[in-house]
């Protein structure tokens, strides 16, 4: 038999069947290390994405444990949203054909709460939802999860990214202390580590790909006269349009002038560094990462501890003196699986720095040829999203799926135009389609959050 056989599963010969029959005939690489210690118990923490059939790994070890005859919440995934729960919901009912009469419901905001109710009243075996919602109907006491024992977190950092770390550890206070509790992210944050540790007990991790896998950044460098820097990262992100980019300069005051200079090429860029107001840079990291602005400018010291997900391209506006630095800001790109790409702009009175970072490489930084220099009819894109600013946060209790379900609440919106929610404090920023991002707005300072209204701006 061979590893990647279902049949290698302590499974029955029904649920083998069932899996023949959804043209499932070999296991994916994670459910090849995830499947027999899920099967096992165990927690685990898993690096996977989506295509990477993550879902039949928990679903699969999930419905083994479930007891058809007792009808009380048994399990519990969480997703970050309505479309992701919808996917699971739906790979889970094909693999749940084998037993007869499992109930799995779907329970996500932006949606009528009272059928909800009904459908839990019925009795379920799996919940599936987003964090906002769940919270709610544990509140009203219309959930209840004293009888759950798997605990399922999808997409995890992505719930994080969303805001919905208080409703998350809400919901998971309201579980059992005996259960097994399966992790899956796409990147690793110290935020996710901290979740883990507080959560799963001695969970085995689990990772397809390395994250850091120097083979998934390609390493080029272009040289250029001293006079022509700004024309020649210009032309780089012309020529690449990268959909995002963070650009490293060793002071602040190359940031912030080459944020000014990059005006002049019709190229949008925000500067994070040491000088900003806690307020001002969770404003620039919001906008970031939530796809509102597409070149980062930043220094070291300000990139330090940066939470932000893999960008397709690092840009060295300068090279760093110290080479351990290069690695460092280059492995800003090319996680979780995915390919990335690292360029260093070096002056022709540089090269000799790039020689002491080029030692250190496992592999070689390739010299670009000459870009054709930057024009102004092909300016690329600008970013998809816009971010709002609400002002009313955490304090005000204004929660992700109470500024969601304003957005949706008069159907002229989906929640495929809306990106990422982050509430601090005081503030609430939301992205959304450029293109719809006027009308959000109006939406929103005309309509009331949670039964009131907050002013609401462009940033
Ligand atoms: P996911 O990563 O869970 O979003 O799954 C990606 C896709 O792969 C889904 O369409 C699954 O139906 C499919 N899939 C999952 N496991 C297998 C398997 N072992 N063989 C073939 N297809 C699979």
């Amino acid at each position: 038999m061979k590893p990647e056989d279902f049949a290698q599963l302590p499974l029955p010969p029904k649920a083998l069947e069932n899996l023949a029959q959804m043209g499932y005939t070999a296991m994916t690489p994670i459910q090849q290390q995830s499947l027999p210690v899920i099967l096992q118990g165990r927690d685990i923490i898993a690096q996977a994405q989506t295509g990477s059939g993550k879902t039949a790994a928990f679903g699969i070890g999930l419905l083994e444990k479930i007891n058809p005859r007792f009808f009380g919440v048994q399990g519990l995934i969480l997703c970050p949203t309505r479309e992701l729960a919808t996917q699971v919901a739906t790979e889970l009912r094909k693999l749940a054909r084998y037993l007869d009469n499992i109930k799995i419901v779907s329970i996500c905001g932006g949606q009528p709460i009272g059928p909800q109710i009904g459908s839990l009243e019925h009795g379920a075996h799996i919940v599936i939802g987003t964090p906002g919602r769940l919270r709610d109907h544990l509140r009203k006491q219309t959930l209840n999860l004293e009888s759950l024992h798997t605990l399922i977190l999808d997409e995890a950092d992505r719930m994080l990214d969303m805001g919905f770390e208080d409703d998350i550890r809400f919901i998971i206070g309201a579980t059992p202390e005996k259960r097994q509790t399966l992790l899956f992210s796409a990147t690793y944050p110290d935020t996710i580590e901290a979740m883990s540790a507080a959560y799963q007990f001695d969970p085995l991790r689990v990772s397809v790909e390395s994250q850091h896998d120097d083979s998934t950044i390609e390493q080029a460098y272009i040289t250029y006269k001293n006079q022509d820097k700004t024309e020649t990262l210009a032309a780089l992100l012309q020529h690449f349009a990268p959909e995002a980019a963070i650009i490293f300069c060793n002071t602040k005051q190359t940031c912030s002038d080459m944020v000014a200079a990059l005006r002049n090429y019709g190229l949008k860029s925000l500067a994070l560094h040491g000088d900003l107001e806690q307020r001002d840079r969770d404003q620039v990291l919001i906008r970031f990462s939530n796809g509102s602005c597409r070149y980062l400018f930043a220094t070291d010291v300000a990139a330090r501890g940066l939470d932000i997900d893999s960008v397709d391209l690092v840009i060295n506006a300068d090279l760093p003196a110290d080479p351990a630095v290069y690695t460092h800001r280059i492995g800003r790109t090319g996680r979780a699986g995915r390919q990335g790409m690292a360029i260093s702009l070096c002056s022709d009175r540089e090269t000799y720095r790039l020689k002491r970072i080029e030692e250190l490489q496992t592999q070689a930084i390739k010299a670009l040829k000459p870009l054709a220099s930057p024009s102004p009819d092909k300016v690329p894109e600008p970013a998809k999203m816009t971010t709002l600013c609400i002002a009313g946060g955490r304090k005000d209790k204004l929660r992700p799926g109470d500024i969601l379900g304003a957005l949706t609440a008069s159907g002229e919106l989906t929640g495929d135009a809306i990106g990422k929610i982050n509430v601090t404090d005081f503030s609430a920023y939301v992205a959304i389609e450029r293109a719809v991002s006027p009308r959000a707005l109006e939406l929103l300072k005309q309509g009331k959050i949670k039964g009131r209204s907050f002013k609401v701006r462009r940033l």
